[in-house]
């Protein structure tokens, strides 16, 4: 007997760690925000982390809730400092998802790429299931055509340039920023098939991205690729009140207000932001040259300075040796910088209005949080797909500088080659002081127009939403003829 459908059932399924549990929590809460009914699968201590944004959308009557899956004691895969790597294994949550959901049967699960045992269970269970991989049209099309179409072996070196065939714009990589495993034809070959194995089957894929963003790329995507994809981004913008910005991803471990006193006190534009991201990691050699460059800069700034790379505490601060602690004493005094340690507001602070510009790991999120908040970047990528974001930024948006990070490396990894202080100093110059920093700003504040109006009633991302919704509201309705 079939019955009225007022509402589907969506289950979320997040990686535990910051580049992809964030954005699929914004993902769940906008979803919900459109009327289904959303519950956010995940473990006890990384519901913490973002426990209290649900709450307040509860109390919003937002059909949102939290279900936590337990594993025996002592095995919970947990991620406190949000830095856990992409390759934790997760299959310890198989059996408590597959209990779960013999009884409690959605209208589908989006689940996050690197879940990647979860895909099997799901299929045998009958349920829809929907991708979520973090990142956004333009990488995709680099990274598939890249491996469809380019045998690396065959450059000369890996500082060789090669055309990514086929793209709608001119896009020059080298060997030396595709990530490793891609290096190697065997890998690529295994990695391929695995990803064509779970995209294959499912009911579609999510993209934290919006259409005018990326135009050309989207429709790559759709058309080329093959990709059945909703473009529903960016997903970040559901954060609306103080509350959502400053806890997004979990509590910050600094003051936010004495940092936005002191922001108040810089004039527009006058600050650089700086941040690599939840899991990279930089050895204390090269902290010292952003350091050095930033001072010779004489450009005000916040830098949230993660993990340290291998350091040991003689290393951070044995006699002769640069040290930070004295580095961020001295910028306080002369009231020029704010160094912070742990968990910094982004999205409060990127959407202040002091930030002039923001020198980022080219993070998937942190990307779109730039262009979000209108403000232009230096690009220092470093793992995963960052290479290819930054190519976005500066080849096709044109919103960014380049630090002139040459090399791909894992995100726990020490590079062969600092990037130098004359590079940083460069690189700061260029975007805060120079006339084509001035058009790159103008150019990423229209972006930023956009994206807002992607997210609104009659934008393309709104649409993409309801038409996903509709799509299964339509499929449960045909499988109860
Ligand atoms: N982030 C934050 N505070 C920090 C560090 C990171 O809020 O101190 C957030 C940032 O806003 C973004 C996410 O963590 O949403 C990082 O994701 P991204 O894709 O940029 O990089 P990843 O951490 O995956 O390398």
């Amino acid at each position: 007997m079939g019955h009225e459908i007022d509402s589907v059932e969506m289950f979320f399924f997040p990686f535990v760690g910051g580049g992809h549990q964030i954005p699929m929590i914004d993902t769940a809460r906008v979803f919900a925000k459109h009327g289904a009914k959303s519950t956010i699968l995940t473990t006890p201590s990384n519901a913490l982390q973002f426990q209290n944004s649900i709450t307040r959308d509860q109390k919003s009557n937002v059909p949102i809730t939290i279900q936590i899956l337990t594993t025996p004691e002592d095995t919970e895969i947990t991620d406190t400092d949000m830095s856990a790597g992409p390759f934790i294994d997760t299959s310890i949550l198989l059996e408590p998802l597959k209990q779960f959901l013999v009884q409690n049967r959605p209208d589908c699960i989006v689940i996050d790429m690197f879940h990647r045992w979860a895909g099997d269970i799901i299929d045998e269970l009958e349920i829809p299931r929907v991708i979520f991989n973090g990142n956004g049209c333009f990488p995709r099309c680099v990274i598939e055509n890249t491996r469809n179409h380019v045998v690396l072996e065959n450059l000369s070196s890996d500082s060789e340039p090669y055309v990514v065939p086929g793209l709608p714009d001119r896009i020059e990589m080298t060997r030396s920023q595709v990530p490793i495993f891609m290096r190697n034809p065997t890998q690529t070959a295994q990695f391929a098939e695995r990803m064509k194995k779970l995209e294959g089957k499912c009911f579609g894929t999510i993209i934290n991205s919006f259409y005018d963003l990326e135009p050309a790329y989207a429709d790559y995507t759709r058309n080329e690729l093959g990709t059945k994809a909703w473009i529903v981004g960016p997903v970040s913008l559901c954060n609306r009140s103080l509350e959502d910005k400053k806890e997004r991803g979990k509590q910050p471990t600094i003051d936010e207000q004495s940092c936005l006193n002191w922001l108040n006190s810089k004039k527009p534009n006058s600050v650089i932001y700086i941040s690599f991201g939840s899991v990279a990691r930089l050895s204390i050699k090269q902290l010292k040259e952003i350091a050095y460059g930033l001072e010779a800069s004489d450009q005000s700034f916040i830098w949230v300075v993660g993990k340290i790379l291998n350091s040991s505490k003689e290393e951070e601060t044995g006699s002769g040796n640069w040290v930070l602690d004295e580095f961020e004493q001295k910028m306080k005094e002369m009231d020029k910088g704010l160094i912070f340690r742990g968990w910094a507001p982004q999205l409060l602070i990127l959407e202040h209005e002091a930030i002039g510009g923001f020198m980022t790991h080219c993070g998937w999120n942190s990307t779109l949080e730039s262009v979000c908040a209108g403000v232009p970047m230096i690009t220092w990528p470093l793992s995963a797909e960052q290479f290819t974001n930054e190519k976005l930024v500066t080849d096709v948006l044109r919103i960014g500088v380049q630090v002139g990070s040459k090399e791909w490396g894992s995100f726990d990894e020490e590079r062969k080659e600092l990037v130098g202080r004359e590079k940083v100093e460069l690189a700061v110059k260029k975007l805060m002081k120079s006339e084509e920093a001035d058009e790159m700003r103008r150019k990423v504040k229209v972006i930023a127009e956009n994206a807002k109006r992607a997210v609104v009633e009659g934008g393309t991302s709104y649409g993409d939403i309801d038409s996903l919704i509709q799509g299964l509201k339509t499929r449960r309705i045909a499988s109860q003829v």
